[in-house]
């Protein structure tokens, strides 16, 4: 498996070895080692969730103590479920690390050529993880629901295109999130993506009416579809809802649950 659950001091977190390897940090964390209380023990990232904010920026600071960089410089976007895709200067470090107001407006991917750090916060929504070698650029992107049938991921790809990169040798990875063993959808939500998708057999219909839907192959489909190679993507393959120990879900657990963070950045030398 690429993705790997990586145990340092008292954190556990997922990481893919591979990208690490190439200079990129990433990870993604679980509910534990914090200092949030219930419901948001322990280890709750998100300040947007009713959580006590002296908290959760106490274990914002131990999660980034992990990679060594300083809130000053990480980035944060104000995530709306939209497909708002934004370029990331060194100036923008320590936008939205300690306080939603000063968050990149409505945007819900980030990407980068600087040194600053990319995180984004996630329940049962689809971290996707992204990695230009040519471009040495990175990104990140909170896809849910809406986010993966409005294609987020592909307005990704796009605005590394259009900065001149080669999506056949771009790196993605999809992180944990609710799995289509758990997801269960309306026809509400299978008629956006009938909208966008030629073809959606990532939506399967259920003898009551509904429909599991697997937002992995979902998005796994519209990278392979913009022609990044198979072998270049790494999915997780983990369920939040199915592993209360070490993951919040908001479908599980509903609206005050914590958050986890994904976490990408490029470490520049000097
Ligand atoms: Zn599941």
């Amino acid at each position: 498996m690429s993705w790997k659950w990586h145990e340092r001091g008292n954190f556990t977190y997922l990481t893919i070895p591979k990208w690490s390897a190439e200079g990129i940090d990433l990870g993604f964390s679980t509910r534990v080692g914090g200092v949030s209380h219930v419901p948001y023990d322990s280890f709750n990232l998100g300040l947007h969730v009713g959580d006590d904010p002296t908290a959760v920026l106490q274990n914002r600071e131990h999660w980034l103590d992990q990679w060594g960089v300083p809130l000053s410089k990480v980035a944060v976007g104000e995530q709306v479920h939209g497909t708002n895709v934004l370029w990331i200067n060194e100036e923008d470090g320590g936008r939205g690390s300690r306080e939603l107001e000063t968050a990149i407006p409505a945007t819900d991917g980030l990407v980068t050529q600087s040194s600053v750090g990319l995180m984004a916060f996630f329940a049962d929504c689809v971290p996707l993880f992204f990695y230009y070698p040519d471009l040495k650029a990175v990104g990140i992107a909170h896809a849910g629901w809406k986010g993966t049938a409005h294609k987020i991921g592909q307005k990704v790809l796009e605005c590394f295109e259009e900065a001149g990169g080669r999506t056949e040798d771009a790196w993605v990875a999809i992180g944990p999130s609710i799995g289509p063993c758990c997801y269960s959808v309306d026809e509400r939500v299978a008629v956006q993506f009938r909208a966008n998708y030629h073809e959606t057999p990532f939506l399967h219909r259920q003898e009551d009416g509904h429909y599991l839907l697997d937002l992995w192959e979902a998005n796994k489909t519209l990278f392979l579809g913009k022609g990044v190679r198979l072998e270049n993507i790494e999915v997780a393959s983990v369920c939040t809802a199915d592993n209360p120990e070490w993951f919040f879900s908001y479908r599980r657990d509903g609206a005050r649950s914590g958050r986890m963070a994904g976490w990408i950045r490029r470490v520049v030398s000097s």
